[in-house]
């Protein structure tokens, strides 16, 4: 398991690898602020929501990854504009410590987009320049380095999902874009508990806790492919979906790719918007063995396990575990 790893000494390569983590984190975190903080500057009406909710996210990472990052830390103290930004957006400044995320910077992101370039080709195209010009670096995924997933911010894998009765409405959805296992437990019982809608929830919960889960099966009208970024040709290639996806969403033909924690995947996302807007599939969806007796025992045992993630994390004690609190990026400055 990963905790016996830290606990004997870090060789220097580890190390270098940590401090390399910690910086990626910081730059990744700065231009994605500042990226957003100039879309914000041409459609403040729009983006107000978003900006709130991204940066909160981005502090979130920040405090729960291993070298505590603070907001100062992430900004960059000596910024004028840091300051600038706080006196803007209180509320993310004041709750990052206290607040749980919804979901990750880049699936804000990927709204972000969908809302300044509608479809699918425009906004692939546009998150691969974005990601050159903030030069994102190489985050190096595969599984037999574990080591060297650098921590990027960003999500290498997309994913777009329809009706067929009505494509025009396309569904958008990206994998969780934070590296470490604890950053992605917590994200995935927080989107369980708060995000998704309630039949993907109850299908990544019941894999997770049983040892036969139970699968969705959407109406066959239910349109779905997801996309990975090629780095060196920077443009989006199509990718099937991996195992767990296969058995969560009764996808067709899953590939190998075990080291992922359910619901990691960006099928997840978007089919859970999927269903939260599309009143036919929700009617149409099947689902193994639900009852809501079953839904509040498995979101109970959800959220000791979030509680004791959180629990293990000292810069978040002003968390309450009793009441979990998340936030809301539509709230105002108080
Ligand atoms: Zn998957």
């Amino acid at each position: 398991m990963a905790t016996d790893r830290k606990k004997r000494q870090m060789p220097l390569g580890l190390v270098k690898i940590r401090e390399f983590n910690k910086e990626n984190l910081k730059t990744c975190g700065f231009q994605l602020i500042c990226h957003v903080m100039q879309e914000f500057k041409k459609e403040q009406n729009k983006l107000r929501t978003y900006v709130n909710e991204i940066l909160h996210s981005i502090f979130f990472l920040g405090i729960i990854h291993e070298d505590c990052l603070t907001p100062v830390d992430i900004l960059n103290a000596q910024n004028a504009s840091a300051e600038i930004l706080r006196q803007e957006f209180p509320e993310p400044f004041g709750k990052y410590k206290s607040h749980l995320p919804k979901r990750t910077p880049f699936s804000i992101l990927l709204d972000i987009m969908q809302l300044t370039f509608g479809t699918k080709e425009n906004i692939m195209n546009e998150l691969c320049s974005l990601m050159k010009r903030l030069k994102f670096p190489y985050p190096l995924d595969r599984p037999a380095n574990k080591n060297q997933r650098y921590y990027t911010l960003e999500s290498t894998v997309i994913c777009v999902c329809s009706n067929s009765r009505c494509t025009s409405q396309e569904y958008f959805g990206a994998s969780l874009g934070c590296r470490t296992e604890k950053a992605k437990s917590i994200m995935i019982y927080s989107s369980c508990l708060n995000t998704w809608h309630e039949y993907v929830s109850y299908a990544v919960m019941s894999f997770q806790h049983q040892t036969k889960g139970d699968s969705l099966q959407f109406h066959e009208s239910m349109q779905c492919q997801a996309y990975i970024r090629d780095w060196k040709e920077n443009t989006y290639k199509e990718r099937q979906p991996c195992m767990n996806c296969t058995r969560l969403f009764s996808l067709p033909e899953g590939t190998e790719q075990e080291h992922y924690p359910y619901g990691n995947c960006a099928e997840t996302e978007c089919l859970s918007k999927l269903l939260i807007n599309d009143q036919f599939m929700r009617e149409n969806t099947e689902i193994r063995n639900y009852t809501t007796d079953k839904m509040d025992m498995l979101k109970d045992s959800t959220r000791k396990l979030l509680q004791e993630k959180l629990a293990s994390i000292p810069s978040l004690s002003y968390i309450n575990n009793d009441d979990l609190l998340w936030f809301n990026p539509n709230k105002g400055p108080s």
